[in-house]
C-alpha cells in the first residue's frame, strides 16, 4: 500500500478529496519500528499524527490508584488505517497516552505543525477533521466504559463467588460443624475470616464505584431501626476489633426515630466508618457509636481514638481514590466516597472531624445525618419511586 492509499484510509480524512490528500502526503514520511518500539511517550510534546500502515500499537495510559505505584493501562489496540498521536491536532498539544509497537509497524507520519496550517487555511476541511475527530473520541470512551465494564463484571461475579464459598467453609470449621478445633487453630481461621471479608468488601466497592446511581441505591427503602442496623455493622468489624484489641462501644439513645432507608445500603456506610475506624487506630484503642436525635435527622457518631485526619484534607478524603497523606498500607480510597453516595442519596449528610475531641490532637470523628421517617412518608417515598420509574 502507497501513502497515499493508506492515507485516503485513514477514517480523519474521510471528506477528503484527491487535491488535499496529496498536499498531506507531502507533508508525510514513512517510518517502520521493530516490535516493542515505543513511538512516543504520554507527556512529551505531540510533534506528529501518525496513521498506521502495518502492524498492531497498543495505545496505553499511566493509571494510578491510592498511594500505590502509576501503572500502563492499555485502552485501546490499533490497526492499519487507525490515525494516533492525534493530541498533535488539539491544544496544548501534549500527548495523554503513550504508544507502542506489539509488532513490526509501519506508519505514516504526518508533521503536526504543518497539518494545522493546512487546516487553518482551508476552514472547511478543518470542520472535517475535527467531526472525524470528536466521534473517533467518543467511540474510544465508549469501549474503554464497555471495557471496564466487561472487567468489573468479572471480577464481582468470578472471584466473590469463591471468596464467599471459603469464607462459610471458615464459619462452619468455626461453629466446630468440621470437628473440635483448638484455641491456635480458632485464631488462624479467625484471621483468614478477616481477610476474606476486606478482600469481598474491597471487591464491592470496586463494582460500587463504577456503577453505584442514586436511583439504584433508593431501591428497597423500607422503615428501619438505626439500632438494628449498628448492631449488624459493628457484627461485621468485631474480629477485626478484636485482633487488635480495640474496644468497641456502642451508646445509642433510647427511642431513637426510625428512618426510612434501603438498609443493606446504610449498613454498607456504617461498616465502612468501623472499619476505617479500626483500621486507622492503633492497638489498644477504642471506637465509640454514638446515635441521637438532631432536629430533623438521626445523628450518628464513629468516633475513634486512632491518627486523625489531617484538617486540610478533611473533606479530600471523601473524593474518590483519595487517601490521606498520614495513612500507608491496604486501602483503595473508594469506601468514603461510596459511603458519601449512598447518604446523599438518602438526603442525609456525611463529613469528617479531626482531631477530635480538638484539643487531643489526634482521632476521628464522623458524622453521618439521616432524615427522620416522617409520618405518610410510607405513602409518600413509595408514590416517589413509582413516579421515577414511570
Ligand atoms: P481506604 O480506607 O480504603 O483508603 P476510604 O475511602 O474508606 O478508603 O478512606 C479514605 C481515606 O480517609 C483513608 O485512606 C484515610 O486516609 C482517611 N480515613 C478514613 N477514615 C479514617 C479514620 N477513621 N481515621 C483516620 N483516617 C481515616
Amino acid at each position: 500500500m502507497t501513502t497515499l492509499e493508506t492515507l485516503r484510509g485513514c477514517h480523519l480524512f474521510q471528506g477528503f478529496g484527491d487535491r488535499e490528500i496529496e498536499r498531506i502526503a507531502r507533508i508525510s514520511r514513512e517510518e517502520s519500528y521493530p516490535a516493542g518500539t515505543t513511538i512516543f511517550g504520554a507527556g512529551s510534546p505531540a510533534v506528529n499524527l501518525y496513521v498506521l500502515k502495518e502492524g498492531c500499537v497498543a495505545l496505553d495510559m499511566r493509571v494510578q490508584v491510592g498511594s500505590r505505584k502509576p501503572r500502563d493501562a492499555t485502552v485501546e489496540i490499533l490497526h492499519p488505517g487507525s490515525a494516533f498521536g492525534l493530541s498533535a491536532l488539539v491544544p496544548p498539544y501534549i500527548l495523554t497516552m503513550s504508544a507502542t509497537c506489539l509488532e513490526p509497524v509501519k506508519a505514516v507520519v504526518i508533521d503536526g505543525a504543518r497539518l494545522r496550517q493546512q487546516i487553518e487555511s482551508d476552514p472547511q476541511l478543518g470542520v472535517e477533521v475535527f467531526k472525524q475527530l470528536s466521534s473517533s473520541v467518543t467511540r474510544r470512551n465508549e469501549e474503554v466504559i464497555q471495557r471496564l465494564d466487561h472487567f468489573v463484571s468479572i471480577v464481582s461475579h468470578e472471584l466473590r463467588a469463591p471468596l464467599a464459598a471459603v469464607e462459610s467453609y471458615i464459619q462452619l470449621m468455626l461453629g466446630g460443624f468440621a470437628g473440635e478445633i483448638n484455641e491456635k487453630q480458632r485464631g488462624m481461621l479467625e484471621r483468614s475470616s478477616i481477610r476474606i471479608k476486606e478482600l469481598l468488601g474491597l471487591i464491592s466497592d470496586v463494582v460500587d464505584s463504577s456503577r453505584l446511581e442514586s436511583r439504584s441505591i433508593a431501591q428497597g427503602m423500607e422503615e428501619s431501626s438505626v439500632q438494628h442496623i449498628v448492631d449488624l455493622s459493628l457484627d461485621d468489624v468485631r474480629a477485626a476489633a478484636k485482633e487488635k484489641n480495640i474496644k468497641l462501644r456502642l451508646n445509642i439513645a433510647p427511642n431513637l426515630p426510625h428512618v426510612y432507608v434501603a438498609p443493606g445500603r446504610i449498613r454498607q456506610v456504617f461498616t465502612n466508618l468501623l472499619s476505617n475506624a479500626v483500621k486507622y487506630t492503633p492497638e489498644g484503642g477504642s471506637v465509640t457509636v454514638r446515635g441521637l436525635e438532631a432536629d430533623d435527622y438521626v445523628r450518628i457518631e464513629v468516633i475513634d481514638t486512632g491518627v486523625g485526619v489531617p484538617p486540610s484534607e478533611l473533606t479530600r478524603i471523601f473524593e474518590e481514590f483519595y487517601r490521606a497523606s498520614n495513612v500507608e498500607g491496604k486501602g483503595a480510597g473508594l469506601g468514603l466516597h461510596i459511603a458519601k453516595k449512598i447518604v446523599e442519596a438518602h438526603g442525609g449528610q456525611i463529613w469528617a472531624e479531626s482531631p477530635f475531641p480538638p484539643a487531643r490532637g489526634r482521632g476521628s470523628r464522623f458524622c453521618v445525618l439521616l432524615p427522620k421517617m416522617k409520618s405518610g412518608q410510607l405513602g409518600h417515598q413509595v408514590s416517589a419511586q413509582t413516579a421515577r420509574d414511570q
